[in-house]
């Protein structure tokens, strides 16, 4: 039996809970979804092929698993129709499981946020359903998913769909494990710990993430460079990063996701995403190197490098406290995969059409010099060369301060010259992409 039946026809979930089934805008809900089941019923219609489906743990994994209704003594039920349904409901929770969950609850409270376990989160007339949620600063919810050695791999059927749907609906889905099959899965941001008994999960002591979190380490591409250039084998000059696993405490885990210090970041490497965790300083700067002056890096307050710890002293980045060991020797398959690059996590930013307001108000632009070569305006290409140093400032920058105000400094500069790109190519009746693309070409190749 389950409390929650999906209804195939009607696309909702019922709440056989609650006297309205939770649709208070649908009248006797009840009464028509139950007698049309005993109707089918005495049609002799299998119940895989009526409307009514588990609502609970089956859909929540992706299985289609029929039910059928019935009255026992005055109260409604919903029975599956195979065995093998019924018995996913039967698995207890384990008390790793529990203890996990405490445990989650625990340090969201110590670093002053609040979360519930098993909670139901109303998404227009369906629900997601979430292990423990944990409320943050600033609207955020983490969904932790606990997924350990205790189940076996059938609990792990629809991650991807369902972390996909938290994620959709404003929960960022944290899951969990102890297993390390579980954890080089890249179906969604999966952290583990190492095999532990529950009264060590439930005790206040170390509890270390082991992988799933990456500090990046960023560096330059030049002869002193430890790592090779990813992009070949010469030294290209630019900017690169390299994600280097490192242990976090679970604690710390929890109350910085809450708090938006660690966030989840994919990337594709081939045709694989990979998913981890870093801090937000190293997400920006990762963003940073990854933008240009046609796809810039969001818009972000300029703000001190504790970001949104403000009282909460726990909530301090835990990379520095580990900067100083090695990495981890655990078994992390992306550990020698340098490169970073590219990352589309901005949509092309709307600024590269949009034309500065002072320049469309009959102010003559000065365009008359032209490079010879390539007949480009010399404005242009100087406007193009302040950019580029800009930017390549940006990379040059290790204080988080600095790199606001150099981001803010860039961020002008790439304005502006695609304001000024904009305006010539309207002018000259020209592609603006191409007078983007020969103009960059240009100043990148002649750069030194
Ligand atoms: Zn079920
Ligand atoms: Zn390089």
């Amino acid at each position: 039996m389950a409390n929650v039946v999906w209804h195939k026809q009607l696309q909702i979930l019922l709440d056989l809970t609650r006297d309205d089934l939770d649709h208070p805008e649908l009248p006797d809900l009840w009464d028509t979804v139950y007698k049309t089941d005993r109707f089918y019923g005495r049609l002799g219609v299998p119940v895989s092929e009526r409307d009514l489906q588990c609502g609970g743990v089956c859909r929540d994994m992706g299985v289609e698993a029929p039910m059928h209704l019935r009255m026992r003594g005055g109260r409604r039920e919903a029975v599956h129709e195979r065995r093998e349904d019924e018995e996913r409901h039967s698995v207890p929770m384990s008390d790793e499981h529990k203890a996990y969950q405490e445990r989650i609850l625990r340090a969201a409270h110590e670093g002053g946020f609040g979360g519930d376990s098993e909670v139901r989160t109303r998404i227009g007339r369906t629900w997601i359903q979430t292990d423990t949620l944990v409320e943050g600063a600033d609207g955020r919810r983490i969904g932790w998913e606990v997924q350990l050695s205790t189940i076996d791999e059938r609990g792990l059927r629809g991650v991807r769909t369902r972390a996909g749907k938290a994620a959709k609906n404003g929960i960022t889905p944290a899951w969990h494990t102890d297993r390390a099959a579980y954890a080089q899965r890249n179906d969604t941001h999966w952290t583990r710990s190492d095999r532990l008994p529950a009264e060590l999960i439930a005790r206040n002591g170390d509890l270390r993430i082991v992988s799933g979190f990456r500090a990046l380490d960023f560096w330059h591409c030049d002869t002193n460079a430890v790592y090779p250039c990813p992009h070949g084998i010469r030294r290209c000059g630019k900017a690169h990063a390299t994600a280097k696993p490192r242990d976090v405490f679970f604690d710390d885990m929890v109350r910085q996701t809450a708090a938006g210090t660690i966030v989840p970041i994919q990337f594709r490497a081939g045709t694989t995403v990979h998913r981890y965790w870093v801090t937000n300083a190293d997400r920006d700067r990762l963003e940073d190197l990854d933008s240009d002056d046609t796809r810039l890096p969001p818009e972000r307050e300029i703000t001190p490098a504790t970001g949104a710890s403000r009282n909460r002293p726990t909530c301090q980045p835990a990379t520095a406290q580990s900067a100083e060991q090695d990495p981890p020797t655990l078994a992390a398959p992306l550990a020698a995969r340098p490169l970073l690059t590219a990352l589309p996590l901005q949509p092309a930013a709307p600024v590269a059409e949009t034309v500065p307001p002072d320049l469309e108000q009959g102010e003559t632009p000065i365009l008359q010099a032209t490079d010879t070569t390539t007949g480009l305006p010399t404005e242009l290409i100087m406007l193009q060369q302040a950019a580029d140093a800009a930017h390549q400032r940006l990379q040059q920058l290790d204080d988080h301060h600095e790199r606001d105000l150099q981001r803010q400094a860039w961020r002008k500069a790439a304005e502006v010259v695609q304001a000024a790109v904009t305006r010539y190519a309207r002018t000259k009746r020209l592609n603006r992409h191409e007078v983007e693309t020969r103009l960059r070409q240009l100043v990148r190749h002649t750069a030194g």
